[in-house]
């Protein structure tokens, strides 16, 4: 429960923190809210010789109307993401999916840029972007780069990010009227999805992702294309896990994540729908 030594330096922009991650290469480690990062520090499951601290950049920490979407700071904490009125809004189940993050105190510390940099496949909110289309905005010592959410999410914690890159803005489409669902089945109130579901739903247009299906997020787009080709909620459901690849745990067999899925999947659409 000790981590194992480490240098810390505090960054004061996003340009001091991007040069200090380049001189240490795959040595350094941004740190953000901490809340993923310590954790696997203390179980010494990463051991970064150097920790980058850019805890304390307010200038990455908004949430703006760009037009035709909503740009959010890659360090605003996810209750500020919770409880913003543009996101109410325009974007309404990010908002909600934010709500469903630990507990009040991880709400306060963790940022959203750490969640979706973090690549966890159990996190609510890289599902839910991905759902919503969303792009990322990175900086490195090459300039900057816009990634699609299709495209950033690799492997197990694995992301399309350089190390010396800085994630720094979430770019989420409004959602214009769309309906939408969100659900999130855990045994206790507060925990990691065992499985979760994001879906919105205009016209014939759907975005549907799942939380804990895989190694990565997994955008279920046969569940759109079912629906997009006219099937009803409840047979669109039943092609929930057809792009996942879930393993299981302590807390539930393959068999029983792939029953959540469609389940969830059918009850978010539902919502989505009504
Ligand atoms: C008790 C507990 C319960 C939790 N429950 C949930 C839950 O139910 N649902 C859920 O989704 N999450 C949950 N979390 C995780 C929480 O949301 C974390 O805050 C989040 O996953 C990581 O954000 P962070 O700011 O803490 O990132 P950190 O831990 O600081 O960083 C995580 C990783 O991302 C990298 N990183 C951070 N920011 C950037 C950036 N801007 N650019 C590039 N790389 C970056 C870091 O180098 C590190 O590798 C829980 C955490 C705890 C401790």
């Amino acid at each position: 429960m000790i981590p194992a030594a480490f240098d810390y330096v505090r960054a004061t922009s996003a340009e001091e923190a991007i040069s200090l991650a380049g001189e240490h290469g795959d040595e350094a480690k941004f740190l953000a809210g901490g809340h993923s990062l310590l954790p696997l520090m203390k179980l010494r499951l990463a051991q970064p010789a150097v920790l980058v601290d850019i805890g304390r950049l307010a200038d990455l920490s908004y949430i703006r109307d760009g037009g035709d979407h909503i740009a959010i700071g890659a360090l605003t904490r996810h209750r500020d993401v919770e409880t913003s009125d543009l996101l109410a809004e325009h974007v309404p189940l990010l908002a909600h999916a934010a709500s469903h993050v630990g507990d009040p105190q991880v709400r306060h510390r963790g940022t959203i840029g750490g969640s979706i940099a973090h690549a966890d496949p159990a996190s609510d909110l890289p599902a839910t972007t991905l759902a919503l289309g969303a792009t990322y905005v990175a900086h490195g010592p090459g300039g900057t780069r816009e990634i699609a959410a299709a495209d950033f999410y690799e492997g197990f914690l694995t992301s399309s990010l350089a190390a010396d890159e800085l994630l720094t803005e979430i770019r989420v489409p409004k959602m214009a009227g769309a309906g939408w669902g969100f659900q999130k089945f855990n045994r206790r109130a507060q925990d990691w999805a065992i499985v979760g579901v994001a879906a919105w739903r205009r016209n014939g247009d759907a975005g549907v992702a799942l939380v804990n299906m895989g190694s990565t997020p997994v955008l279920a787009s046969s569940v759109a294309s079912a629906l997009a080709g006219g099937a009803s909620v409840a047979d669109a459901a039943e092609q929930a896990a057809a792009e996942a690849d879930p393993q299981a745990d302590l807390n539930a067999s393959v068999e029983y994540r792939v029953h959540l899925a469609k389940v969830l999947t059918r009850r978010a659409l539902e919502a989505a729908s009504s």
